[in-house]
């Protein structure tokens, strides 16, 4: 059976941090832009008032992106009823990114580093890594996920980052770039290589503590959008690394596993970062729509009125069809059932779709559109947007993802 219903729970949740993101987060998000960062002060109360409110932690995003499958939230092996807690989070990640998207990636908690530790940690090591987010009175803290570098982004395959075994440890070097919360993270997941020449097979997933020696903060972006999120680079200069740091043990990389590790991460989250864009393009359209509204004689039988409307219309059914791909992946998820398709198509989907209605909500708006300081949130969406069909894999790496897909017995493309 087909059914895109939502429960009363989850319609009330969406509408109580709709209600939020009207009036209390849309009204900072220009300041928090102008900042470069939502103060800490903020990201407390917005935790604490989450948690109280009872539900899901992970329905309100509070643990970050990593948030939708956090320990405790798991469906129960066995168990008859499926978990709500994806699909409850795209709906609160679209609701708070109409707000400003910035603030689900500034929020404490695992982050993006939460997916690898939990779909391959060993059960000591979740523990060890997950606890310190579980009481909050200990001060804000982060995890982060460190990827990409300067000469592997897309081709994950190419990382440099290199490690070796030292007796009881692993020395890391190397440089991670654009790492989402990764200055002030408690613990990076790296990723690094045994030998770049066997590709992913050489690949293994460490947490890096803050503070162990030789790891250290590099730069941090100035962005052209998301400017409140922090994106820092981390230099990694004989870094050791004890044994019980290597995520899953030694043993689970005897196949592919660490390539798996680092990819598994994206199913889980490419339909919440579909949710985040798909809450912009949003923002953006209901912008024009009632700027047109309250500007031109939409009623007048009038070709460009006309065509103004229907522009509208475009936008809005396109937007419609990436958030049913967005429910579809995440209600996938929440089942158990494999994704990786379906979590691609609604990446590339929201993105493409929400980067055509920021633009053409500028344009609607005509000429006073461009005008930043007379609409400043159109300028800082237009911004904010781009990176929705960048980060993640950008939109043509999705592409890749559905087409092998599509045709598994095609090796390489
Ligand atoms: C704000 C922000 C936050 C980020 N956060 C994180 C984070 O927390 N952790 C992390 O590890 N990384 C993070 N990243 C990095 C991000 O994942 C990479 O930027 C992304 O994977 C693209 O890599 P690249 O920038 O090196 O581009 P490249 O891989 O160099 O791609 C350049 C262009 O070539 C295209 N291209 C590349 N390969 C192919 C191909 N085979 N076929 C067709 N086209 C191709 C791409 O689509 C793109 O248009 C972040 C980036 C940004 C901007």
């Amino acid at each position: 059976m087909i059914d895109f219903s939502i429960s009363s729970r989850q319609r009330d949740l969406r509408d109580m941090i709709h209600g939020f993101a009207r009036n209390v987060i849309r009204p900072q998000s220009l300041a928090w832009d102008r900042a470069h960062g939502i103060p800490d002060e903020f990201l407390s109360r917005f935790v604490m008032m989450a948690a109280s409110m009872g539900g899901p932690a992970g329905a309100w995003g509070v643990q970050g992106l990593g948030a939708a499958t956090s320990e405790g939230e798991k469906p129960v092996e066995g168990a008859k009823k499926a978990s709500t807690a994806m699909v409850s989070t795209v709906l609160s990640a679209e609701e708070l990114s109409w707000g400003d998207a910035a603030l689900l990636l500034c929020l404490p908690g695992p982050g993006l580093g939460g997916p690898p530790v939990r779909s391959t940690g060993t059960p000591e090591q979740k523990e060890r890594f997950f606890s310190p987010f579980r009481d909050m009175s200990q001060g804000l803290k982060w995890g982060a996920y460190a990827l990409t570098e300067p000469s592997a982004g897309s081709d994950v395959a190419g990382i440099r980052t290199s490690c070796r075994r030292d007796g009881s440890h692993w020395i890391l070097n190397g440089r991670k770039c654009f790492i989402t919360n990764g200055g002030r993270a408690s613990w990076n997941v790296v990723f690094a290589t045994v030998d770049p020449a066997l590709g992913r097979a050489g690949h293994r997933a460490f947490v890096v503590e803050k503070g162990t020696p030789g790891f250290s903060v590099g730069k941090i972006e100035e962005k052209m959008g998301l400017r409140a999120s922090e994106t820092a680079e981390l230099v990694l200069e004989d870094v050791r690394v004890p044994n019980e740091n290597l995520l899953g043990g030694e043993e689970s990389y005897a196949s592919k596993e660490g390539f798996m590790t680092a990819m598994k991460t994206f199913d889980n989250t490419r339909p919440i970062v579909a949710s985040m864009a798909i809450g912009i393009g949003r923002a953006a359209y209901e912008y024009a729509r009632d700027f047109a509204a309250s500007n031109y004689a939409l009623a007048r039988h009038t070709p460009r009125y006309s065509a103004i409307a229907e522009r509208l219309a475009r936008i809005g059914q396109k937007l419609e069809a990436a958030r049913m791909a967005t429910w579809h992946a995440a209600w996938l998820a929440d089942n158990e059932k494999p994704n990786a398709k379906e979590a691609s198509m609604s990446k590339a989907l929201a993105g493409q779709a929400s980067i055509r209605a920021c633009i053409e909500a500028i344009e609607i708006c005509g000429v006073e559109g461009t005008l930043a300081k007379d609409h400043q949130l159109l300028e800082k969406w237009f911004r904010d947007i781009k990176v929705y069909d960048i980060f993640e894999g950008t939109g043509q790496i999705q592409r890749i993802v559905i087409s092998k897909r599509l045709f598994p017995d095609l090796k390489s493309f």
